[in-house]
């Protein structure tokens, strides 16, 4: 049986070589070491060079000389998805986009701007704050190093997706260098330099966002951009049962009163503060969970009534429900300032007796809003009985229309057999929480694809296999993702 992939050899790193320059290739393997793994549990791959380009046409020529080569190619930027994204199955180029980061233009008008892969959420709340302050972006709680195109392609949540929606929506155009070597523009870019909207063509944007990376590399994108409110506020509402976060929060959604909705259960918030594994037990009348509320005012007085009507219908939820609910307002400043560092999470049970060694895990998902509590719930439980805090988040979606759960496991990587505990509770946690609840994971991890495609229609498999080949049909980008 003849090999799918071809090897790298010194004939072509020196072809490499001759489209981004000697400095940007290395197959070096201390350079290599570091992107074969990533912060998860999942086992390091077999990268055999890395690649930096620093433009489209350097992109181009990298992927010509993959495509005749048939060596895989895994575009990469901070390798912080959680996913084992970039994790590179069958070897081949680490295409490192970094170098690619500028933010190229923002339309104040039209609301987007165009940026490169390489633009990091840090770089892009820096660059708004200063040169267009009338308007912001929505941030992750993922480090200000890790890239907002790879975010947005990924499908992500932020700060004001119970607003706006998962960062996919946020997309209203493309570049992109497919892997046979065409630079193709999706959008209403494609006949004019407004990269404003993706409608009324066929959605074609859709063939890159989801795909993480197996489709063809993305080279610039536009997001849209969002006015900065003239008032701001933060109220957190802690709640003492789901029931209580899901009426509360269903309510605050159908009466369009937030812009703003994170979740954090309580061990979570410990983590947050500082507090490390393992965590004391929960007091007698704390509460379980604690959401942070985002409020937009274009006034003072419709704040104020904003504030007013979200306090009664907590203690509207709180009578029904029996049991308290917290309503603290935070002001106007940012309790928590987005994009988050990491330490909290790496050092949560990054020392355990004598082991030292960080690491990070989760299984995300969205859910639909009917059982996202059932989900939660029965997580729970999955993380106590492997003895991990039940470190929970959760956020309503795009107005309600669905609902995020994702059980964080932070753990340590020295600890000798800790990763493999992790792989049993995220696979427990997979069967038995999220997909009988019809959640379906985000930035899926490929052990969790397999199950989820066998849950599938056949026929969904059958046309998304069908896609990726028409695209890529020597299947050389992030070849094993998704199991497509
Ligand atoms: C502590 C922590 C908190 C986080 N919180 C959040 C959160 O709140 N919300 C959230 O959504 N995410 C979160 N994340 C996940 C993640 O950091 C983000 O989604 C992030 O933006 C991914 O960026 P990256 O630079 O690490 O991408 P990478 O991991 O390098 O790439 C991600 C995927 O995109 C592909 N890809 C990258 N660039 C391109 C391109 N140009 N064209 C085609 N494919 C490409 C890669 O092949 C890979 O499959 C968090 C991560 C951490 C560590």
């Amino acid at each position: 049986m003849t090999e799918k992939y071809g090897k790298l050899n010194e004939n072509i790193i020196n072809k490499l070589i001759g489209v981004v320059g000697d400095q940007w290739v290395s197959a070096d393997p201390e350079d290599l070491y570091i992107y074969a793994r990533d912060m998860t549990e999942a086992k390091p791959g077999n990268p055999e060079a890395i690649v930096m380009p620093n433009s489209t046409e350097e992109v181009r020529g990298v992927l010509e000389i993959a495509n005749d080569e048939k060596i895989p190619v895994v575009p990469y930027i901070a390798a912080a998805n959680i996913g084992g994204l970039t994790i590179p199955v069958h070897g081949g180029i680490m295409l490192d986009l970094k170098r690619m980061n500028k933010i190229l233009k923002v339309d104040e008008v039209a609301k987007y701007a165009i940026v490169e892969p390489g633009v990091t959420f840090g770089h892009m709340k820096a660059y708004l704050a200063t040169n267009h302050p009338d308007f912001i972006y929505s941030y992750a709680y993922s480090p200000p190093y890790t890239s907002i195109v790879a975010n947005a392609l990924l499908e992500g949540l932020t700060e004001f997706s119970v607003r706006w929606g998962a960062m996919g929506d946020w997309i209203v155009g493309l570049e992109v260098v497919l892997p046979t070597g065409e630079i193709v523009k999706i959008g209403s870019n494609t006949i004019s330099d407004n990269w404003n909207m993706k409608y009324p063509l066929p959605d074609l944007t859709s063939l890159f966002i989801g795909w993480q990376g197996m489709t063809g590399v993305v080279t610039k994108c536009s997001v849209k951009i969002v006015p900065n409110p003239t008032v701001r506020n933060t109220i957190t509402v802690s709640y003492r049962s789901l029931s209580a976060a899901d009426k509360t929060l269903r309510r605050l959604v159908n009466g369009d009163l937030i812009h703003g909705e994170s979740t954090f259960s309580t061990p979570t918030i410990k983590m947050m503060t500082g507090m490390k594994h393992p965590l004391p037990p929960a007091g007698l009348n704390e509460a379980m969970l604690t959401s942070i509320i985002i409020l937009f005012s274009d006034t003072k007085e419709e704040d104020k009534l904003k504030q007013k009507r979200v306090k009664e219908i907590t203690q509207e939820v709180a009578e029904e429900d029996g049991k308290k609910i917290d309503f603290v307002p935070m002001g106007k400043g940012d309790i928590m300032k987005l994009p988050q560092s990491l330490p909290a999470f790496m050092e949560f049970r990054g020392q355990i007796g004598e082991y030292k060694g960080a690491g990070m895990s989760w299984l995300g998902t969205y859910c639909p809003p009917n059982t996202w509590i059932d989900a939660y719930d029965k997580g729970w439980k999955v993380m106590e009985k492997h003895g991990f805090e039940p470190l929970v988040f959760s956020k309503m979606m795009d107005a309600g229309h669905f609902v995020v759960v994702r059980y964080l496991v932070p753990f340590n990587k020295a600890v000798p057999g800790e990763s493999e505990k992790v792989r049993a509770m995220l696979q427990e946690l997979l069967e038995t929480a999220t997909l009988p609840s019809g959640a379906i994971p985000y930035k899926c991890p490929a052990w969790a694809s397999e199950k989820v495609l066998k849950a599938m229609d056949p026929n969904w498999v059958k046309v998304a296999r069908r896609v990726r080949k028409a695209l890529d049909p020597n299947e050389i980008m992030n070849p094993g993702r998704w199991n497509l």
